[in-house]
């Protein structure tokens, strides 16, 4: 797909998603948090779900753990705008509360959407909820940090989970570990960029 192509595949997307009035969390929400960014990005970022600045100006990562997701990026010289931002679940959820199976599930189909679209090299899934939509039954303490090939949707791609940025802010050692894990980001995306990622190191 040429970026123009993208760029008004994920407008569409976006306005089905705006449209679509079976969407939990859709009542109690002042805006849809679709998800921003370069349509090439090579690194995917998969959060949670919007926060109240979220809510407020429809954008994903804008308050606190997005000032921090913003310097993690920084340290690798990624600027935000070339990656691609989004959450498991695109309203907010009340009282900023986990957002549940069946609240992700109804989102599903339309993330999933956006990465055919936008076919990013790897996804970076920030907390546990994203993580466990590639990777289940895992526990982030063991699996933070490291890359892993996951056959998804009959083609291979390469899932990074990393801690969520606002645990980092909560506890020191999540924020080394954090900030630890994003340095890793350079080497793996030029694994990425191999021909064959089947055949990649795992790092
Ligand atoms: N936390 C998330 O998971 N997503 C956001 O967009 C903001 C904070």
């Amino acid at each position: 797909m040429t970026k123009e192509e993208k760029l008004k595949s994920l407008n569409q997307l976006k306005k089905e998603m705006s449209a679509d009035k079976n969407l939990p969390l859709r009542r109690g929400a002042t805006n849809l948090v679709f998800g921003e960014g370069d349509c090439d990005a090579k690194i995917f970022c998969l959060g949670e779900g919007p926060g109240y600045w979220e809510d407020q100006k429809g954008r994903p990562f804008v308050g606190n753990a997005g000032s921090l997701l913003n310097q993690l990026l920084q340290s690798i010289k990624v600027p935000r705008e070339k990656v691609w931002i989004t959450n498991v679940v695109c309203y907010r959820p009340p009282e900023n509360r986990d957002p549940e199976p069946s609240e992700i599930a109804a989102f599903q189909p339309y993330i999933d959407r956006m990465i055919e679209i936008i076919k990013p090299k790897i996804v970076v899934t920030l907390g546990r909820f994203s993580m466990a939509k590639f990777i289940p039954n895992s526990k982030i303490t063991a699996i933070h940090g490291k890359a892993h090939v996951v056959n998804w949707k009959e083609s291979m791609i390469l899932i990074v989970p990393m801690y969520h940025p606002a645990a980092a802010l909560r506890r020191g050692e999540i924020m080394s570990q954090i900030k630890e894990d994003f340095q890793k980001l350079p080497d793996i995306l030029r694994e990425a960029d191999k021909p064959d990622i089947k055949q990649m190191e795992l790092v």
